[in-house]
């Protein structure tokens, strides 16, 4: 049988703080009829505008995926996008009193844990998926990037990152389907570098309260100093690094949590795609440039598809 369309039972409402804005966030996850798919709507602003989730309307990814559209701009939408398509829920309004989601501890797990207790409900139509029917690929010499979906009766991804760092070397992390996403992926936290953390506060583009939702990656030597400057930072006695070379502000929640990191953030920037996809993913090098690159990619598939289908219609 074939699935049908999903959405909430109910609305309710998560707070938090934005990790670049550093301002408090109200975000409420509304239940949205078939076919609505997932939309951003801002409270705060006058009309309050909303915001189709689609990569048409990618502005900026060079910290998190932000969108902009009908003069209302969302950022980083990533963790919450990876958290509704990972549970396959299709149909949702996520309305926003700022212009950034809240971070909440770095993953999708906070946003996952509440969709699951309010309950995923059926709609009555099916839900339509794009299967991919041949190799589509991706690539960018320079970074490395390289991505592929190829045709499968599931959705399956792999992730490969390779940060060429003693501390943080070649990493994978896979699912053989959306079931595993919930216990596998969706607790992973993002992750910095300790160079770009004093790059993103020195410019002041991190604020997010006590920073104790990022993994920290510490890629040289660092004096003891610095270390209780970056305790202050993060709003705690003392810090270290431990053998890993991974700052003591978090426990690792896996050994690869990064690259699992890696494949939550490419689930909700393909979300953007709009249409759920049967595929294998394999991609080395992911970020979020090159998740929109590749979206869009399939974007522009699925539409020259749907134009040809059209046609054929009107033929017969
Ligand atoms: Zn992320």
């Amino acid at each position: 049988m074939e699935k049908l369309q999903t959405t909430i039972k109910e609305s309710f409402t998560v707070s938090g703080t934005g990790l670049h804005t550093g301002g408090s966030v109200n975000m409420t996850f509304l239940p949205a009829p078939e076919d609505h798919g997932y939309k951003f709507q801002r409270v705060d602003l006058e009309g309050q505008p909303t915001v189709d989730a689609l990569v048409d309307y990618v502005v900026d990814v060079s910290r998190g995926t932000t969108l902009e559209q009908n003069g209302a701009r969302i950022n980083t939408v990533e963790h919450v996008l990876a958290a509704l398509a990972g549970l396959e829920i299709d149909n949702v309004l996520i309305q926003l009193d700022s212009p950034e989601t809240p971070i909440m501890d770095g993953s999708s797990a906070p946003f996952v844990a509440k969709l699951k207790e309010i309950g995923i409900v059926d709609q009555t139509k099916e839900r339509e998926y794009f299967e991919v029917p041949y190799n589509i690929s991706y690539e960018e010499e320079d970074r490395g990037v390289e991505m592929v979906a190829m045709p499968l009766d599931d959705y399956r991804l792999t992730v490969m990152i390779d940060y060429n760092s003693p501390v943080l070397g070649s990493q994978h992390a896979s699912i053989t389907n959306l079931s595993e996403f919930d216990s596998e992926i969706s607790s992973c936290r993002t992750f910095c570098f300790l160079h770009e953390l004093e790059m993103l506060v020195d410019n002041n583009l991190i604020k997010g309260g006590d920073l104790n939702n990022a993994i920290v990656i510490v890629d040289r030597v660092i004096e003891d100093s610095e270390l209780d400057q970056l305790a202050k930072l993060f709003n705690k006695p003392k810090v270290e690094v431990k053998k890993e070379g991974i700052l003591n502000n978090v426990e690792l929640r896996f050994q690869n949590e990064p690259a699992r990191h890696k494949l939550l953030d490419m689930i909700g920037d393909l979300a953007l795609i709009g249409t759920p996809l049967k595929a294998q993913i394999m991609a080395a090098r992911p970020g979020h440039a090159a998740n929109v690159e590749f979206a869009k990619k399939i974007k522009k598939i699925i539409e020259k598809n749907e134009k040809r289908s059209r046609t054929d219609e009107k033929r017969t």
